[in-house]
């Protein structure tokens, strides 16, 4: 998919999101209130939640080819290969995110790089919950081969202690943002983190493995829905996984069908997509 592509199909994909239940007339006036800026630099656009076209050139949006389940994106076309080295190891394979009792596949709109992490920032302590519409686009596009039939949107839940210092949830204003594009169901609060754990941040994998492990239950109201279901977990950023894997273990346990996992931006090790 080329730019122009992109930008067209984020352009109808908007006009069923942000304003889809606005009449002309007041999202006329909603403009004229507060104009578009762009998410990140604040220059005037064309409609709420876009990216100004040199920051929108910046990105790394991550596309084909790549691999069929975990979606990391390969280094150059390799023909006769669908599956990555690490699912097609398996468990044991250090950067692997699939398993036959957890993840099913995994889609990402970004790469995780400087400019990416300024997006992901904004939304996660910036307030800027208006990014959401414009992010859930990119995440909406990415995530098309996953966003089908009866698919449910479950975002990863933070512990409550941590929800009221930080007053929201990302991953759930993405989730919510997504559905509103895509029209598919959400379920805010399937999962609960029961236990709060120490910031993943500048631990090893198997460190953040060990530091969620436990960490999440499915909701006692929820436990029927989650049976037979398609879940597609919605996060913001994924590292290594480890969240997301401990997350889809859960629903996997409660009998649900299929998890995928659908994210804003993705860390890319270097040459992880060779075979
Ligand atoms: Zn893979």
């Amino acid at each position: 998919m080329n730019e122009s592509d992109r930008q067209s199909t984020g352009m109808s994909a908007a006009l069923a999101g942000l304003h889809g239940h606005a009449s002309a007339a007041s999202r006329w006036l909603a403009d004229l209130v507060m104009p578009p800026q762009c998410l990140l630099t604040g220059e005037p656009v064309g409609r709420h939640g876009d990216l100004a076209p040199a920051v929108w050139q910046q990105l790394h949006f991550i596309d084909a080819p790549l691999c069929s389940a975990c979606g990391i994106p390969w280094e150059a076309q390799m023909t006769g290969h669908d599956l990555c080295a690490a699912c097609v190891a398996g468990e044991d394979h250090p950067a692997a995110l699939i398993f036959a009792k957890g993840l099913d596949r995994v889609r990402c709109a970004l790469r995780y790089d400087d400019l990416s992490a300024q997006l992901a920032l904004r939304l996660k302590y910036a307030d800027r919950l208006d990014m959401a519409a414009g992010l859930s686009r990119l995440m909406v596009q990415a995530g098309r081969e996953l966003l089908t039939g009866q698919a449910l949107l479950v975002p990863v839940p933070l512990h409550r202690a941590r929800l009221v210092s930080r007053r929201y949830n990302q991953a759930a204003i993405l989730a919510r943002a997504v559905s509103r594009s895509s029209g598919l169901g959400l379920c805010l609060d399937m999962l609960q983190r029961h236990r709060a754990t120490p910031r993943q941040q500048g631990l090893s994998a198997k460190g953040r493995e060990r530091n969620v492990r436990g960490a999440f239950r499915i909701a006692p109201t929820h436990a029927e829905r989650a049976r037979g279901a398609h879940i597609v977990l919605i996060d913001d950023v994924l590292t290594t996984g480890s969240t997301l894997k401990a997350c889809a273990r859960v629903l996997k346990r409660s009998g649900a069908a299929r998890v995928d996992a659908l994210v804003l931006a993705r860390v890319v090790p270097e040459g992880i997509g060779a075979i």
